[in-house]
């Protein structure tokens, strides 16, 4: 039977509510399928560690998740510690080492769930958003002088290196080769930002020419989130930076429905590290501890936990349930209008993969 060791790190807020109800799902999954096991080992990093101990996690941490098969991520970030400090502590201390440098975001309007915007069901809205997720704005370089001072300065300074916007290009244009309309839109911003966004804009087309069964085109960020918008149906794969993808993502989780419902995978494609997967979304201060959050997005990233590990039927079988229970509207928690919690709609995702017999 396969086995695979998958590093649990629920982090911070209600990223233990939603990582739980992950676990719960995956064990489903492996118990319905039959033909692998999950090995879960559970690691406490996060900021209740930090105020402990004074580092989110142990100095040899990576070294002990260096050998899972995936990690399942919840969220880094807590009211009373500085947003920087859990970020670069935790999350980006485990992306950028295991350089997991695809960041991939799927986005679907899933089956009983409403789009806010008019008129956009099902299929006008399916794309996947590649991102950046190595460099550009999120580099780290930068810093600060004269604190507090008048003359004060601080700077954070995109980085694009062309191994890092080549590798992008390469991954984005596969995807989109991957996908039935083989449609990929390049995001940019090189009217205003006319050194890394022109090399960027630049590479773009190199890579394209290895491609000519891709249509691609080439767009501005702020004209992006109009068209992402208005003509949501003329999108397919995107590619865009670090800081880019993040926002855009954000929106298009918005336009599917709920930042609940939105999944990610930090992807070291060459394998030499483990990958991330992870919902979009963070802590939510605002609904912690009261069982409400949604645990769609995680299961869904566990759909592309899965993928990664090469089960592609559990992971086909797992989507399925999400989109059985999703269809229920008295199995939606309240950020999609409805009543449930999170422990009921974990049970009945269980209950519909038992019950799946594809
Ligand atoms: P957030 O994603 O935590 O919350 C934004 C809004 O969406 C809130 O109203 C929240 O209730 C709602 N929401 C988010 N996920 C939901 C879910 N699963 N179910 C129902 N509602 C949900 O974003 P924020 O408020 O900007 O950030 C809060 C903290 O999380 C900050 O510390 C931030 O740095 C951190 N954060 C971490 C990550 C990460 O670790 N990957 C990502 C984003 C934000
Ligand atoms: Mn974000």
């Amino acid at each position: 039977m396969r086995s695979y060791k998958i590093a649990a790190i629920p982090g911070d807020g209600i990223g233990t509510e939603v990582i739980a109800a992950g676990v719960e799902a995956l064990e489903a999954c492996a118990r319905r399928d039959g033909g692998f096991t999950l090995v879960f080992d559970h690691f406490d990093w996060g900021s209740a560690r930090y105020k402990k101990t004074g580092a989110f996690m142990p100095e040899d941490g990576r070294a002990q998740i260096k050998g899972h098969d995936a990690i399942l991520f919840g969220s880094a970030g807590v009211p009373d510690i500085a947003d920087h400090l859990t970020l670069w502590g935790l999350r980006l201390a485990i992306c950028q080492p295991f350089d997991q440098y695809a960041n991939v975001r799927p986005t679907r309007i899933l089956p009983g769930i409403t789009s806010p915007l008019r008129n956009v069901s099902g299929p006008e809205l399916d794309w996947v958003i590649v991102r950046e997720n190595s460099e550009g704005e999120y580099a780290g370089v930068g810093g600060r002088v004269h604190r507090g001072l008048p003359e004060e300065v601080a700077t954070d300074v995109s980085m694009f290196t062309r191994a890092g916007v080549t590798r992008i290009m390469r991954f984005a244009f596969e995807l989109a080769r991957s996908r039935p309309r083989k449609l990929l839109t390049v995001v940019t911003k090189s009217n205003a930002q006319r050194h890394g966004m022109v090399m960027w804009d630049e590479i773009a087309a190199e890579v394209a020419a290895g491609y000519p069964d891709v249509t691609w085109d080439k767009m501005l960020v702020d004209a992006m989130t109009m068209r992402m918008t208005l003509r949501p149906q003329t999108l397919d794969t995107i590619v865009a930076t670090n800081l880019h993808a993040d926002i855009l993502s954000d929106l298009a989780a918005a336009l599917a429905g709920s930042l609940g419902i939105a999944p990610t995978a930090n992807l070291n494609p060459e394998r030499t590290f483990p990958s991330m997967f992870e919902p979009i979304h963070g802590s939510a201060f605002d609904i912690m501890g009261k069982g409400i959050a949604n645990p769609v997005g995680t299961f869904w990233s566990s759909v592309m936990l899965l993928e990664h590990l090469g089960e592609p039927a559990a992971a086909a079988r797992l989507m399925r349930a999400v989109e059985r229970v999703t269809a229920d509207p008295a199995l939606h928690t309240p950020d999609l209008g409805g009543k449930a919690t999170t422990a009921e709609v974990t049970a009945a995702v269980c209950a519909a993969l038992a019950a799946d017999n594809r």
